[in-house]
């Protein structure tokens, strides 16, 4: 159902909060504006026909397509009606005016809003080499593309997987347990923005074998005339079935920009600490952002999941008329089980903190007994900024106490990280009876 019309109308009562976009972002904004606003009348509007906030689980599809566990129930489209909160699906926003406070869009109606939170995500970062745009080539950005994907899954039987980050682990290890001959091209090394050099060189140790893993490779275009054929690496072939690009975003402005809205030196919507952009009324959340790193006011894109959902809160609540401003809304932890390794990653890594002019220390701590590497990212006086964790088990304890000590801004001296309690048994043992060979 659509509460719009080619004549644009207004409402009998209450305000109109309009959410464009159903990733995290969307979704926690809507439920967020719904608990703090019981009159308004609150509407999401998507371009897609999925529960779309699933898309951190999209890899995941590629293996279970049907499962319904990648979905977040008080997000689920039940939940939201439930919450008298409207979603338009399959409607793109073409277009807006913000002084008429009014959205085009695809299906030429004209929607009004008085507030409106813009969720649009971002778009695929794939490389510009030719052939990009062959059959055979994709990009995971929607569960729709996971879903094209899958189609045409039994006809691939070698897979490039380009990027070495959270999802492009997650893809090739999904590929890999389907049977599937998977090629991981690595730029540089494994997440190299989110791991120190010696962590990466950790998780790489831990792939299996079956992924042929190319390290130090850039593509530099695609092989094939009429589908994609395999990739060119720094010049030499690698054929292939297809070739799937999982590497990065870059935000989708778009609609911010037919607003009007102001962009960023990084590219990102610039929003204030409740999330509302350069225009009074008009928020912003999640991936098509310019954050502000809490250490040095600087800007930063930040597209993770935690963070658009958190941001998304903001917004609802400040859309839904209340003036409260979140703690940590720039809670950076990024957690997954890949290839059977915990792999957490919290804060800041040296690159990122260095990249904007924070000088750090990194201290290693391993922890044999639970298979664990730690890498803890200190500022130079010693305060706790990220930490890092490849680990067989244990990586959510020892996440927690980093993400704590990181939120507190907490000093490593003062508060050091508990050690796993086979260590301290190990030691209570010792001590009384001796060393353990
Ligand atoms: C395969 C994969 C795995 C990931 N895994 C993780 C993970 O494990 N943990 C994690 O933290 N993050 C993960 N991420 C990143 C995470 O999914 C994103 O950071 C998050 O989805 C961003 O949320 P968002 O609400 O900003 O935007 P999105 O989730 O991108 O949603 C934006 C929505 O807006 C819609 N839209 C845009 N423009 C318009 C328009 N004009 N009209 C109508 N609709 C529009 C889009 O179609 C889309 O539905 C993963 C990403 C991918 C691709």
């Amino acid at each position: 159902m659509c509460v719009c019309s080619n004549t644009t109308s207004r409402r009998q009562s209450g305000i109109r909060i309009v959410i464009v976009g159903y990733g995290p972002g969307g979704a926690a904004a809507a439920v967020s504006a719904r608990m703090f606003n019981s009159e308004a009348e609150i509407m999401i509007i998507t371009d897609e026909t999925y529960e779309s906030h699933r898309k951190p689980g999209a890899a995941m599809a590629l293996e279970f397509p049907d499962t319904g566990d990648l979905k977040i129930e008080d997000w689920s489209f039940d939940a939201l009606s439930k919450n008298r909160i409207e979603i338009l699906s399959d409607t793109a926003v073409t277009g807006g005016d913000s002084k008429s406070k009014t959205l085009k869009l695809d299906n030429s109606k004209t929607l009004e809003f008085d507030k409106l939170i813009l969720a649009t995500g971002g778009i695929p970062a794939v490389p510009e080499i030719p052939g990009t745009t062959l059959p055979g080539v994709y990009t995971i950005q929607t569960m729709a593309d996971t879903s094209e994907i899958g189609k045409q899954l039994s006809k691939m039987n070698s897979i490039v997987v380009v990027g070495a980050g959270f999802s492009g682990l997650e893809t090739a290890e999904r590929l890999i347990s389907l049977g599937k001959e998977v090629h991981l091209v690595v730029r540089s090394r494994l997440m190299r923005k989110q791991l120190e050099e010696p962590m990466s060189a950790e998780l790489l140790t831990r792939l299996p074998d079956k992924l042929n893993v190319n390290t130090g490779v850039s593509p530099t275009a695609l092989l094939g005339g009429k589908k994609a054929e395999g990739i060119l690496l720094d010049n030499e072939p690698l054929g292939a079935d297809a070739v799937i690009f999982m590497t990065g975003v870059r935000p989708n402005t778009m609609l911010a920009e037919s607003l009007g809205i102001q962009i960023g030196s990084l590219g990102g919507i610039v929003i204030d600490e409740t999330m509302m952009t350069s225009i009074n009324g008009i928020f912003a959340v999640g991936d098509c952002v310019e954050m502000k790193d809490p250490l040095t006011n600087e800007p930063i894109l930040l597209p993770i999941a935690s963070v658009a959902a958190r941001a998304g809160r903001q917004a609802g609540v400040t859309a839904a008329g209340r003036s409260k401003v979140y703690d940590n809304l720039l809670r950076r932890l990024q957690y997954d089980h890949i290839f059977n390794t915990d792999i957490v990653v919290i804060g800041h890594s040296s690159v990122s903190a260095n990249a904007l002019g924070v000088k750090t220390n990194v201290q290693y701590v391993e922890y044999p007994t639970e298979f664990a590497k730690v890498a803890l990212v200190l500022t130079e006086d010693g305060r706790l900024i990220g930490g890092q964790i490849i680990a067989s088990r244990m990586g959510a304890r020892l996440g927690y106490e980093i993400l704590d000590r990181v939120e507190r801004g907490a000093f490593l001296k003062d508060t050091p990280l508990l050690r796993p309690r086979h260590e301290r048994f190990r030691e209570y043992i010792e001590s009384t009876f001796g060393p353990i060979r």
